[in-house]
C-alpha cells in the first residue's frame, strides 16, 4: 500500500476509472469534478417523469464473452446493471418497403444481405468473414502499452497474427469506399449509413470490431442509461474510500521545478498531491491549465492538425404510448425522408430515431422515452452563445421538424408528445468544457485510426494524462481503459 496522493481533474468515465484504479493501487484519490454529478459525456437529465439518456446506447464489453468485460467487473458496473443485448445493430429501410435488417449475430446477418442481395454474395463473403476474424481475438487490455517489452511485443504480434493483419488492412478502408463494392444499390446506400454520427472518412475496422462484439453479445445497453451507468462507478470508487468533490472547477495545474505537485480550484483553493492525472478536456488541460509550457512539435502538430470528431444534435422526446412493434436496434431505425430537410445548418436525408421500448425505466408505465442524435454544426450554433433567446427558439425550430419529421415514419406520433428536449454542440460543451462540444474527442478516419497520443508531456514529471483526448476516437471502453492504464503507468513510476 502506498501512502501517497493523486488528484483526478474531471469525474467523467475516464476520470472515475482512474479513481478507482487508484484506489485498487493503494494511493489516496481525490476526483474534483467542474459539474455536480459523475459520467461527464456519460450523462441522463430528468423532464416531466422521463429519463433522458443523453450518452451511452451501447457498451463495449457488456457481456462475458469478452475480456474486457473484467473492466466492468472490476469498476462495480456487473452485476449491479442489468445488460440488455440488442436483436439489431441498425435497421435501415428504403423506399418500397425495403428493409436492411442488421443482425447482431452474425450467422443472421450473412443470410439476410445474401438474400437481399445474391448478386454481391462475393463482397459479403468478404464482410462476413473480416467480421469473424475479429470475433476470434481478444483485444489485449491488461497491460498499458507503454509498457510492453519488446518480448511482449514479440508475444503479441505472434498470437494475434492474423487480427493485426486484419486491422492494418480495414483500417485503411472507409465505409463509404468499401460500399461502393456492392452492386446492389440499396445495400450500398444502406451501407454508407451505417457510420452514424461519424464523418465519411470513418474505417471499416470500427464497423468490423463492433460486429464482432455484437455477435459475443457483448456491446449492449446498460439498463438505466448513462448517468446510472456512470453512478455505479462513482459509488464503486466510494466504496474504495475515494473522494470526489463536486462544483470543483480546477483552474491551474500547480508546478514546482517542473513537476505536478497539486492543483488550483478557480475559488483560489489549492490541493497539493504527488501525482496529478488530468482527465478533462485536452486543450484546456495543456493551454490552459498549464498555460501551454510544456510542449513540443509532436503535440502541438497533434492539436493543430488532428481533426475533431462532428459534434451532435440530441432531441428527446417523451411520447404517451407504447411501442411494442418496433424491434430493439443498438443504433435505431434509418428512414429516408421525403424532402432533405436542413436542421441546425445540416442537411438530413434520412432521420434515425431510437425507440428506447427496451428500457422502462426510462419512461412512466404505458410511455416512451425516445431521441434522435445527429451531426450538428458547432459554427452554426456559435453564433447563439450571446443571445439565448435565438437559442430557444432555434432548439424549438429543431424539436418541431424532427416531430413532423417523426410523423413520416410513425403517423399520428406529434398528438403523443409530452415532453421535448434539445441538447446543443454549446450544451456538450457548457456542461462538459469538450471542445467545440465533440462527444468523442478526436475523429477516427482512415488516416488518423490508431494513433498513439502520448499520456505525458514533455517536461513535466508526475503528470499523466487520460480519457478520450488521449485515446484518439474516444468511447465508454477505451476511455475507462485509460483510466486504468495511467494508473499502470504511475505505480511502475513510482515503483
Ligand atoms: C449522445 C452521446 C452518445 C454516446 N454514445 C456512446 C456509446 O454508445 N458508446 C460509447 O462507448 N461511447 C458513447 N459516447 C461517447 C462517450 O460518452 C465519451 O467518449 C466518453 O464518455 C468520454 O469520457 P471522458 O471521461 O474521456 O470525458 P468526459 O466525459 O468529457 O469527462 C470529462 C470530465 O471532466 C470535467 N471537467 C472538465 N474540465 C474540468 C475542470 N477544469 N475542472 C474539473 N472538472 C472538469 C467535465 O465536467 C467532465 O465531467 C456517447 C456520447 C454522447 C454525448
Amino acid at each position: 500500500m502506498s501512502d501517497k496522493s493523486i488528484i483526478v481533474i474531471g469525474a467523467g468515465i475516464a476520470g472515475l476509472s482512474a479513481g478507482c484504479y487508484g484506489r485498487m493501487n493503494g494511493y489516496q484519490v481525490q476526483i474534483f469534478e467542474q459539474d455536480t454529478l459523475p459520467g461527464g459525456l456519460c450523462t441522463s437529465w430528468e423532464r416531466n417523469g422521463y429519463t433522458i439518456n443523453g450518452g451511452l446506447g451501447f457498451l463495449g464489453g457488456s457481456g462475458p464473452l469478452v475480456k474486457m468485460h473484467l473492466i466492468w467487473r472490476e469498476l462495480g458496473v456487473v452485476p449491479k446493471i442489468r445488460m440488455i443485448d440488442y436483436e439489431y445493430f441498425v435497421i435501415v429501410e428504403g423506399d418500397e418497403g425495403k428493409r436492411f435488417l442488421l443482425y447482431t449475430d452474425v450467422d443472421r446477418l450473412e443470410r439476410h444481405m445474401k438474400e437481399l442481395a445474391p448478386e454481391d454474395e462475393k463482397v459479403i463473403d468478404e464482410f462476413i468473414s473480416a467480421v469473424r476474424v475479429f470475433t476470434r481475438y481478444h483485444l489485449p487490455f491488461e497491460k498499458a502499452q507503454e509498457l510492453y517489452t519488446p518480448w511482449d511485443t514479440l508475444k503479441l504480434l505472434c498470437s494475434h497474427f492474423s487480427l493485426i493483419r486484419a486491422l492494418g488492412k480495414w483500417k485503411k478502408i472507409s465505409i463509404k469506399e468499401f460500399a461502393q463494392r456492392f452492386t446492389n444499390p440499396f445495400l450500398r446506400e444502406a451501407f454508407i449509413q451505417l457510420r452514424a454520427l461519424f464523418s465519411e472518412d470513418l474505417p471499416m475496422v470500427m464497423l468490423l470490431m463492433f460486429f464482432a462484439w455484437s455477435h459475443l453479445k457483448s456491446a449492449g445497453y446498460p439498463e438505466g442509461g448513462a448517468l446510472r451507468f456512470a453512478q455505479a462507478i462513482e459509488d464503486r470508487f466510494i466504496g474504495l474510500g475515494g473522494k470526489i468533490e463536486y462544483r470543483a472547477r480546477v483552474d491551474k495545474i500547480l508546478v514546482e521545478n517542473h513537476r505536478a505537485v497539486g492543483v488550483r480550484l478557480d475559488d483560489g483553493q489549492e490541493h497539493r498531491c504527488d501525482f496529478v492525472i488530468s482527465a478533462a478536456d485536452g486543450r484546456t488541460t495543456i493551454f490552459d491549465m498549464l498555460a501551454g509550457k510544456y510542449l513540443n512539435n509532436k503535440i502541438r502538430g497533434l492539436y493543430d492538425t488532428l481533426p475533431l470528431a462532428p459534434p451532435v444534435l440530441l432531441v428527446a422526446l417523451g411520447i404517451s404510448r407504447e411501442f411494442l412493434d418496433i424491434p430493439h436496434c443498438g443504433v435505431g431505425i434509418i428512414y429516408p425522408l421525403k424532402e432533405p430537410v436542413t436542421m441546425g445548418g445540416i442537411e438530413m436525408k434520412s432521420l434515425r430515431p431510437m425507440v428506447y421500448n427496451f428500457d422502462p425505466t426510462l419512461a412512466p408505465a404505458g410511455k416512451t422515452f425516445l431521441r434522435v442524435v445527429f451531426p450538428a454544426n458547432y459554427t452554426y450554433w456559435e453564433r447563439f452563445k450571446e443571445n439565448p433567446d435565438a437559442y430557444r427558439a432555434e432548439k424549438d425550430k429543431v424539436a418541431e421538424t424532427v416531430i413532423e419529421l417523426l410523423e413520416q415514419r410513425f403517423p399520428g406520433i406529434s398528438s403523443h408528445v409530452e415532453m421535448r428536449d434539445v441538447a446543443t454542440p454549446l450544451t456538450f460543451e457548457r456542461y462538459t468544457s469538450n471542445r467545440e462540444g465533440t462527444i468523442i474527442g478526436w475523429d477516427v478516419t482512415t488516416r488518423t485510426a490508431f494513433k498513439r497520443i502520448p499520456k505525458t508531456l514533455p517536461g513535466l514529471r508526475n503528470f499523466w494524462m487520460a480519457g478520450q483526448w488521449v485515446e484518439l476516437g474516444g468511447g465508454i471502453p477505451m476511455v475507462a481503459l485509460s483510466g486504468r492504464n495511467v494508473i499502470q503507468l504511475i505505480a511502475k513510476a513510482d515503483s
